[in-house]
């Protein structure tokens, strides 16, 4: 009997605080399928990836018997290519406004467009400690790996 494959659940925005997503990075529902949190999801990524990386600067195939660890492929994919908020939050906003279309309508939209009032208006009102904040994310050696500035 095969292992059951583990799925990476979505997580919600930042300025949702409590909001546990009820779905998977693949779209489907959490139900009894046995989830992953996205940050433990980086982490067998990354060894993956490094022990992966290991062969290809070998230039050796990598063993029939090693085989990438058992996470739903979709969501493997979809974590791949979008990442974290706390990675790069301009692709997970992007995500999220991107599947509003080019016109937004409905009850998710309008509560999306009150969530980014409320941010700038956060922002205009407290702006001395908005500049506190914004300083203290300093990116670090982030900036040049990730943004390459
Ligand atoms: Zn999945």
């Amino acid at each position: 009997m095969s292992k059951r494959v583990s799925h990476v659940r979505r997580e919600a925005l930042p300025w949702r605080p409590g909001v546990v997503l009820e779905q998977t990075e693949c779209g489907r529902p959490v139900g009894d399928r046995p989830v992953m949190s996205r940050a433990d999801w980086s982490v067998v990524a990354r060894e993956w990836n490094e022990l992966t990386r290991s062969y290809r600067v070998a230039r050796m195939q990598i063993p029939a018997f090693m085989t990438r660890p058992n996470v739903c492929g979709t969501c493997w994919d979809t974590c791949s290519r979008w990442p974290s908020w706390e990675r790069i939050p301009i692709r997970a906003l992007y995500r999220e406004l991107d599947a509003f279309g080019w016109y937004p309508t409905g009850r998710d939209a309008a509560r999306m467009c009150q969530e980014l009032w409320a941010l700038g208006r956060l922002a205009t009102d407290m702006p001395d400690r908005f500049g506190r904040l914004v300083a203290e994310f300093d990116l670090g050696y982030r900036r040049s790996e990730v943004f390459g500035v």
